[in-house]
């Protein structure tokens, strides 16, 4: 089979990821992918705003990695793209990121649940004793409906995140992803199946079955994506994602390239 792109990879700029994009390429090129996409977690307006993310002045030399790793694979297509945190207010700092260069997608992903807490930050795991797990993961999901709203983003990443630790709350999430995902329908954003819940305490695919058979119900376009922080995990478990879209009846995944979009079967 051909396997749809792995559009969520990182590299060592981040400063908690290793091996430089060619590593990557390589890798995805052994395993009979023929498109990958480079989303590092993209700089902040303050370098100092966090310590996992390049910093601002690495920005050029991020897309010259990228443009390397596309010369020297002529045999796979190489996405430049960027993980980008959404926090409210950020949205002029994304407008202006998004100018810099011709980015062929910007993945939306919300790690911070308020300024400082990143909810799979595991240095920060002990804020989940201080707040009530229902009200974090309503904040999360409020936060992602804004994103996919925000028209900053082609993907929303990993749209279940807030599980990684499986600290659920006691109350019924269906209808904080219900209410997510009608935002996300009317947005005409497309959301991330990303495999490296399996690699965590989750042990689970984001977004899980339940939450992927809604977005299926409601036609939202899919895309897959690794997050691999190494060449080792570049299209780690894409066999029981695809599984997994298929089975929810999901028969295409989308294709971006210079913030435009085609479908592509699955
Ligand atoms: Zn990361
Ligand atoms: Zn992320």
């Amino acid at each position: 089979m051909r396997w749809p792109a792995d559009y969520h990879t990182h590299t060592p700029l981040c400063r908690h990821a290793s091996g430089e994009p060619g590593e990557y390429a390589a890798r995805a090129l052994a395993l009979g992918l023929a498109e990958i996409g480079f989303s590092d977690h993209s700089p902040m307006q303050r370098d100092d705003f966090d310590n996992w993310r390049m910093r601002l002045d690495q920005l050029d030399e991020y897309v010259e990695k990228v443009r390397r790793a596309q010369r020297d694979f002529p045999n796979l297509t190489v996405r430049l793209a960027l993980e980008v945190d959404y926090l409210p207010g950020h949205q002029e700092w994304i407008r202006c990121l998004a100018a810099r260069h011709p980015w062929d997608y910007f993945i939306g992903s919300v790690h911070y649940v308020s300024d400082s807490w990143a909810v799979d930050n595991p240095e920060h795991i002990g804020n989940w004793k201080t707040r009530d797990a229902f009200d974090v993961w309503s904040v999360y999901f409020d936060r992602l409906g804004e994103a996919a709203e925000s028209g900053l983003f082609e993907i929303v990443g990993h749209a279940d995140l807030p599980k990684k630790f499986r600290i659920y709350p006691a109350q019924d999430c269906a209808p904080l992803f219900d209410r997510f995902l009608d935002r996300a329908a009317k947005s005409g954003v497309t959301l991330e199946l990303n495999t490296a819940g399996l690699r965590k305490d989750c042990r689970e695919i984001y977004p899980s079955r339940p939450f992927l058979q809604r977005a299926a119900l409601r036609k939202i376009p899919i895309t897959f994506g690794s997050d691999a922080h190494a060449p080792a995990e570049v299209g780690a478990d894409f066999a029981a994602a695809v599984d997994l879209a298929r089975s929810v009846g999901y028969g295409q995944w989308r294709r971006f390239a210079g913030r435009k979009f085609a479908d592509a079967p699955l």
